[in-house]
């Protein structure tokens, strides 16, 4: 049998605190989305989310994360790469490329996370449509944060939104509940059965980051130990927010 341990329960105090976290984070997001263009390096972008970590005297969860210690703020995930990208350099955004940007900060020992994918110039509508449905299945996540619902909810409600659109959803990739660390117990996965796991309260804090995929929703991760990219070399995007479960309904932290 498998045990999902509950997600912490947070004061409002906590929560508040986790807002300006989130706002942080909102702006690492508006001042890497304005700078996305052809010709523009991830590492760019990443510089860019350091002095946006900085002017707010906040830290990054990214930098320096796992094994081997990543090297970024940000992951830059860009085409068929699904999350996990190492910001760098040697990787020049072009026309007709997405971009795939996640990134985090903390502030006060509390920790905020969220992702978004970015088209970089003209893509085709094909591609506009995966971003969308990716964003959409993030949206419906959401509304499942419901105090009674429970975790398979969330999941049940990303994976009908991306399968009604005919994409796939990446597996063994989640999201988590998250506080004083940025990756908590339980997993959120983007899959689930209606009803079914731990059951969710007033005071949750997670982060809910569906990864669709155009083709199979197989990955691999290359020898960097960190870039994962489909099996298939068909495009993914990915999407995130970090939320918490309020007596009026979820509420969106990671926004400006
Ligand atoms: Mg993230
Ligand atoms: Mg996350």
């Amino acid at each position: 049998m498998l045990f999902s341990r509950t997600p912490a329960v947070r004061s409002a105090d906590q929560i508040a605190v986790m807002r300006r976290a989130g706002r942080v984070v909102a702006e690492m997001h508006a001042a890497i989305r304005e700078a996305i263009a052809p010709g523009v390096t991830t590492g760019e972008l990443d510089r860019i989310g350091r002095e946006v970590l900085a002017r707010n005297g906040a830290t990054s969860n990214f930098l320096g994360y796992g094994h081997p210690p990543f090297p970024g703020v940000i992951c830059a995930s860009v085409n068929d790469m699904v999350v996990h990208g190492v910001p760098t350099d040697d990787v020049v955004l072009a026309d007709g490329d997405i971009v795939s940007i996640d990134c985090g900060a903390i502030v006060d020992g509390w920790h905020g996370d969220a992702a978004f994918t970015a088209p970089v110039g003209t893509v085709p509508a094909e591609v506009l449509r995966l971003i969308e449905v990716t964003e959409a299945s993030l949206a419906a996540g959401i509304e499942a944060m419901v105090d009674g619902n429970r975790i398979g909810d969330i999941g049940a409600a990303v994976e009908r939104v991306a399968l009604k659109a005919g994409l796939g959803v990446v597996e063994g990739y989640t999201g988590h509940a998250i506080g004083q660390a940025m990756h908590e117990a339980p997993n959120i996965p983007n899959q689930g059965t209606p009803g079914t796991g731990a059951k969710l309260r007033v005071g949750n804090v997670l982060a809910i980051e569906p990864m669709l995929v155009l083709g199979s929703p197989e990955t691999m991760v290359l020898d960097d130990d960190w870039s994962v990219v489909t099996a298939d070399g068909r495009w993914a995007a990915h999407a995130e927010h970090t939320i918490a479960i309020t007596p009026d309904g979820p509420e969106i932290l990671t926004l400006p």
